[in-house]
């Protein structure tokens, strides 16, 4: 029940009681304080408690302000008139309300007469009884503050409490971690110094919200994006409300801000800010649907590529952009998802809105909630349309070539054969004409040359098109390489090239013919690709399982990152300073290939550029 209430009512509190405001103006008087000065009761509030003592009004205002700073009660006498006498009363003075100190706005007084003792009244039995409820109540609002404060204490949010002018009053730990000013020294400052808040935007003071509820009355939320200036000058975003305390009479008695830091909540909607703007921005559609294929979510990226606009297609099913033909393999792609798989770069074709069949590469990955369970599915296509249409272009052009190499080998085979045959006549009669013996040779090297570039042609031809039969059988590769070096001899000696040959009788089973040219195509490099007075040196042993041919020459070396590329096909080193060497950079394709139809395996070494090299062919011994 409200105090005034209280002390209105005749037989509560049977001591002389009134509640003063702190300047001393009397607003309600008790029954009992009347009779004790012998006036009526109505005609006591509005006047000053001083004009009715008999000491100094500075000496009552002292006593009164005395009880308004303190938190427990205030003793002390007054001395006040009553007709013609002075009557000595001690008093007990208390903040009102309670909990109000230093800045209580009332004091509620009890007054004792000192000659009469403690709890002076008309019998004993009542003076037992004021004992009691004055006890009670002063231990009931004691609970109840220290109730009020407990639970303020523990509450998770920040909690501030200021009085009607805006002055701390209190501060839970909470609140006085995050401004970071203790409850001790926060008491009696301005909130504005203990709770400065900013626009996080603008950088501006932010409008107290305790103002607002002082000038309205009514509970305030914060603005968004407020920031609290801790003490120390951190800066901690903030959201709060701030609710009016009313006094049961409805005098605004002070405002309670409850507040809470929400950097965690704030970093978060950056982080899903960010996301979205990705999703927007993206030149990729991206698209979100549930677990029954209906889309739940479309970006522009998506309208651009499929033309539907966002109204228009969410919550219809993904099957409206999906071809007829195609709609197993969507259920087949909900399994998958079912199942937690992802499914990646996923080659496909949708329907646009208008009818045009759209290549896209697509991933589809499962969402899942907080607990871990997959709700729908993400989509991220992309167009491949014209990547497609270029590989296609590109496929076909390869095509084109590889069958323009086919030709181009087959016709300049042709006339080959006759050129040969022609060149063996013209040959022959070299004996009569010896004039004429330089011009055979020339026409003999230079054919075997060029017979050699159209069969290289032929053979990656065929070995492109998989057309390439081996006739196998067991062969003696000493003899093999023997009737090698026997035929490449006089290359050799010609260009003062020192051939030698150490060779194991072994046995692997191949194709004579083709194993002799993939020989004939490495020692013709050494041959080449080394200086006159150079060594080139061919041997061939059995280790194991396995056949190992070495061609090992002086030479000019190949550089360490070659090594793997020169089987590419049309790879040749480019070396400055030295000038074509014929050839077409094919001659090596054609011998990793032929090597691996049989099985085997070849490899270059070098230790770089001036270094000579060696080529390695590995066959399975027979
Ligand atoms: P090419 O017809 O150009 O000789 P190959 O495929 O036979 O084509 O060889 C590819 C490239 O490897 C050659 O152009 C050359 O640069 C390099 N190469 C091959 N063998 C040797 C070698 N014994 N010494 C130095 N470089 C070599």
């Amino acid at each position: 029940m409200p105090i005034k209430e209280l002390l209105g009512a005749t037989d509560f509190f049977l001591e002389p009681m009134v509640l003063v405001s702190r300047d001393g103006i009397i607003e309600t008087p008790n029954q009992s304080f009347a009779e004790q000065l012998e006036l009526p009761v109505e005609s006591l509030p509005g006047r000053r408690l001083d004009t009715l003592a008999a000491a100094s009004a500075s000496a009552v205002q002292e006593y009164l302000r005395a009880c308004t700073e303190s938190v427990k009660a205030v003793e002390g006498s007054l001395l006040l008139r009553r007709r013609a006498e002075t009557i000595a009363l001690q008093a007990r003075g208390v903040a009102y309300p309670p909990n109000s100190a230093p800045t209580a706005s009332h004091v509620l007084l009890q007054l004792v007469s000192q000659k009469q003792g403690p709890f002076s009244g008309s019998t004993r039995s009542r003076s037992a009884r004021n004992a009691g409820n004055w006890y009670e109540i002063e231990q009931s609002l004691r609970r109840q503050s220290q109730i009020l404060e407990v639970t303020l204490a523990s509450i998770g949010d920040a909690v501030l409490v200021t009085d009607a002018q805006g002055h701390v009053t209190f501060t839970n730990s909470v609140a006085s971690g995050l401004t970071e000013w203790p409850l001790e020294q926060a008491k009696g400052r301005p909130l504005t110094e203990v709770f400065p808040i900013i626009n996080e935007h603008t950088r501006k003071p932010v409008e107290n919200p305790v103002s607002k509820v002082l000038q309205t009355g009514t509970i305030v939320g914060l603005a968004n994006h407020t920031l609290l200036i801790s003490r120390s000058g951190r800066e901690i975003p903030i959201d709060d409300s701030a609710a009016p305390i009313r006094l049961p009479d409805g005098t605004l008695f002070g405002v309670v801000l409850v507040f809470r830091d929400i950097t965690d909540q704030r970093r978060a909607e950056h982080a899903r800010a960010w996301l979205a703007a990705i999703v927007e921005s993206s030149d990729d559609a991206i698209v979100s649907k549930t677990l029954d294929g209906q889309i739940t979510s479309w970006n522009p990226g998506a309208t651009r590529l499929f033309g539907y606009a966002p109204e228009e297609i969410i919550g219809k099913s993904i099957t409206t952009i999906i071809p007829t033909e195609l709609h197993a393999e969507e259920a087949d792609v909900l399994a998958r998802l079912r199942r937690g798989e992802r499914v990646d770069h996923f080659e496909t074709v949708r329907v646009a809105k208008d009818g045009r069949r759209v290549e896209i590469s697509l991933t589809v990955s499962p969402i899942r909630n907080e607990q871990g369970e997959i709700i729908g599915a993400s989509k991220i296509a992309r167009e491949i349309t014209e990547r497609k249409r270029a590989e296609r272009m590109l496929l076909e052009a390869d095509r084109r070539k590889d069958e323009f190499l086919a030709t181009l080998a087959h016709e300049l085979r042709h006339p080959l054969a006759p050129i040969y045959n022609s060149a063996q006549l013209l040959c022959r009669i070299e004996h009569d004409r010896p004039e004429l013996k330089n011009a055979c040779e020339i026409l003999q090297r230079q054919l075997q040359q060029l017979t050699r570039l159209v069969d290289d042609l032929a053979d990656v031809s065929r070995i492109r098109a998989g057309r390439i039969d081996l006739q196998t059988e067991p062969i003696d590769l000493g003899r093999l390489l023997h009737s090698l070096e026997l035929s490449m001899r006089p290359l050799f000696e010609a260009s003062g090239q020192q051939l030698t040959l150490h060779v194991d009788p072994v046995y692997v089973h191949g194709d004579s013919s083709r194993l002799f040219q993939v020989f004939s195509n490495v020692l013709h490099n050494a041959h080449k690709y080394t200086p006159a007075g150079g060594q080139i040196c061919v041997t061939c042993e059995r280790a194991g399982a396995e056949v190992i041919i070495r061609i090992r020459d002086t030479g000019i070396g190949i550089p360490t990152d070659m090594l793997d590329e020169v089987f590419d096909p049309m790879v040749q080193v480019n070396r400055a300073g030295l000038g074509p060497r014929g050839g077409l950079g094919l001659g090596l394709t054609v011998a990793r290939r032929l090597i691996e139809l049989h099985g085997g395996r070849i490899e270059a070494h070098s230790d770089g550029e001036g270094k000579g090299c060696e080529f390695l062919i590995f066959l399975a011994a027979s």
